[in-house]
This record gives structure tokens, C-alpha cells and sequence, in this order.
């Protein structure tokens, strides 16, 4: 199965720039600025879909940001865009217009972008990205606009479907997404607690659920973060994915996804009352307030982050049925 390519696309998004900005370029901006973040808002996100694409895939990834939400709690505002074809079909004229202009109509909107800017910009985000036939899912961070948004984006998820999955992936994909949209309603954190922190809760929440035991994924996933343990490299090369080296960026995967995952099973684990519910209500805002590096400090009592990951470090060198144990010790 592909491995999901699912992302967290932290960037401005500036229309003009982003035409002929790499994605690295894009990223970079992040490490160089502040983010102002997403708040906590009642409203519910806005869907916009292809109106070509079957709407079962806007089903699986509503339920799954709906599940997201009512868990970690209502941020925004959330713009969501799904599109998709399954046949290979050309998207007609008609339809494509439709989406060209709902998406730029709220792209613009309190910006001083046109519409003539924005056309070529998501012709060649949404509309190619559809027709290439490639799965992509991520978070884009709007900065633009009075408040900045997020805007969710999927694309041909169906290619992510397994029919004999008990939780269809797309589903986990908006309990993904979504979770970013939760994240970064607080302060900044390291790429391998945002990526693992967003892999953990599409466990956590269907487990939650009594759909699927907590150890399903994450077993396989231990297994592939163990893979690249002869690598030397750890989550500490792996706090900011914008500047890592590209021997680091290689193992993008690995470090951020899997290993994170666990490293964020590892953290609650020890935390007081081992309880994920309190990681949402009292870690998050500490981050806001104190910055990550001290809040992983002050939560876990230890000296700083560096203690963190020797302690971590010594976990991953553990039996798998120990490292696997810690899953049945965490409460809701
Ligand atoms: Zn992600």
C-alpha cells in the first residue's frame, strides 16, 4: 500500500509566489516568521467539493475531521477542498469552472489578490493535481487574511481506499488533518510532535471509537520507526523538517510520522495520569504560553528537552512487547 503522503504544507500560500515557489521554498517561510494561529471558533468547517467526485469520498473525510473535532475541540475557520476523479476522465468544463470559482471567490476574499492571479494558481493545485491521478492530502496555513485560515485539501483519496480496511483511510485522513488544524492553534511545535501527535490521534480516536484496537497501526508503525534505527538518527534531527539536512529530509517518514508517533505515546505515557485528554487540555496551551521546549520540560518534570529524548532513546531500544504495553497504560 502507498504510503499516505499526506502533509502538513506550512506556508503563506502567496498566489503570485506560490506559482513559482517550490514547496521547500514555501516551507521555509515558516521558520522565519512567527505564525499567527487558528482560534477557537463554533462555526463548522466549509466543505467544497468537486461536483464530479463521488460523494462517498466526502463522507469518509468528513466523518473523520467531524470525529477530529469533536475530540480536540472546534478551531478555524477550516475551509476544506476535496476533489477527485476515479475514471480518468477529463473533469468537464462546467464543473471545473464551478470549483475554480468557488475556490477563488473565498481565496481572495479580504485579500488584495484577483481573480486572475488565483485562476492559474488553482488550476495548477487542484485541477492538474486531480488529473495526474495522485493522492495528496494536506494542511495549508492562510495567512493572508484578517483572521488566517486553514484550508484542508484532498485529492483523489479513493486511491488510498482499501476495501477490506475496517476504518477507510480517508477517514484517517481528516482525523489527521484535522488534528493539525487543532495543533496549530497553539504555539509552534517540532515537526516530529506535530506529525506524531496527528498519526497518534488517527489511532487514539478510532480506538476511542471500539473500532479498531489502539495497537493495530501503531505495531506496524513501530516497526517501520525501528527500520531506520541503524541510521543513528533520531527526533531530536527532526524537530524542524524546513531546515533539517537532506540526509535528515530522507527519513522524513520515519523520523516524523512513525517515530514521532510513538515519541507522542511515549510523552503521555509519561505524563501525569498518563491521560491523552489532559495532553489536549493542559500541554497544549502550556506550549502557548512557555514555548515547547519548556512545556515538554515542565509537563513531564524533567530538565529539558534533551532529557526527553535520551529517555525516549532508551524506550525505542526496548522489546517490542514492552514498547507495545504502554498503549494499554494510556487513558482517555
Ligand atoms: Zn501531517
Amino acid at each position: 500500500m502507498t504510503r499516505p503522503a499526506a502533509c502538513l504544507l506550512t506556508t503563506t500560500m502567496l498566489l503570485i509566489g506560490c506559482m513559482n515557489t517550490t514547496a521547500d521554498d514555501e516551507r521555509t517561510d515558516r521558520s522565519s516568521s512567527e505564525q499567527r494561529p487558528f482560534i477557537e471558533i463554533e462555526v463548522p468547517p466549509t466543505y467544497h467539493v468537486l461536483g464530479s467526485y463521488d460523494p462517498k469520498w466526502e463522507s469518509y473525510i468528513r466523518e473523520g475531521i467531524e470525529m477530529a473535532r469533536a475530540y480536540w475541540g472546534s478551531y478555524g475557520p477550516t475551509h476544506v477542498w476535496i476533489g477527485g476523479r476515479e475514471d480518468e476522465r477529463a473533469i468537464d468544463d462546467a464543473t471545473r469552472e464551478a470549483f475554480i470559482e468557488e475556490y477563488c471567490r473565498w481565496r481572495i476574499a479580504e485579500t488584495e489578490r484577483t481573480t486572475e492571479e488565483c485562476r492559474p494558481y488553482v488550476t495548477e493545485r487542484f485541477i492538474d493535481v486531480i488529473e495526474s491521478d495522485q493522492p495528496e492530502a494536506y494542511l495549508s496555513w492562510v495567512d493572508e487574511k484578517e483572521q488566517p485560515e486553514a484550508e484542508l485539501v484532498f485529492l483523489n483519496v479513493h486511491e488510498w481506499y482499501h476495501e477490506e480496511e475496517v476504518v477507510p483511510d480517508p477517514v484517517l485522513r481528516g482525523i489527521h488533518e484535522y488534528t493539525h488544524v487543532f495543533q496549530m492553534a497553539f504555539g509552534t511545535q517540532p515537526t516530529w510532535m506535530m506529525e506524531g501527535g496527528a498519526v497518534f490521534a488517527e489511532s487514539w480516536l478510532v480506538h476511542l471509537q471500539g473500532r479498531r484496537p489502539l495497537e493495530f497501526n501503531l505495531s506496524r508503525i513501530m516497526q517501520r520507526a525501528k527500520s531506520i534505527r541503524d541510521t543513528g538518527l533520531t527526533i531530536a534531527d527532526m524537530e524542524d523538517i524546513d531546515t533539517a539536512p537532506e540526509k535528515v529530509a530522507g527519513y522524513h517518514m520515519e523520523l516524523a510520522y512513525d517515530t514521532g508517533a510513538w515519541a507522542v505515546a511515549y510523552l503521555i505515557h509519561r505524563s501525569p495520569g498518563r491521560s491523552v485528554a489532559r495532553y489536549r487540555d493542559e500541554f497544549h496551551p502550556m506550549i502557548t504560553e512557555i514555548g515547547w521546549r519548556k512545556a515538554l520540560a515542565r509537563y513531564l518534570d524533567i530538565e529539558d528537552e534533551q532529557a526527553f529524548y535520551v529517555a525516549f532513546e532508551r524506550f525505542m531500544e526496548r522489546p517490542r512487547e514492552e514498547q507495545v504495553m504502554i498503549l494499554s497504560e494510556l487513558k482517555p
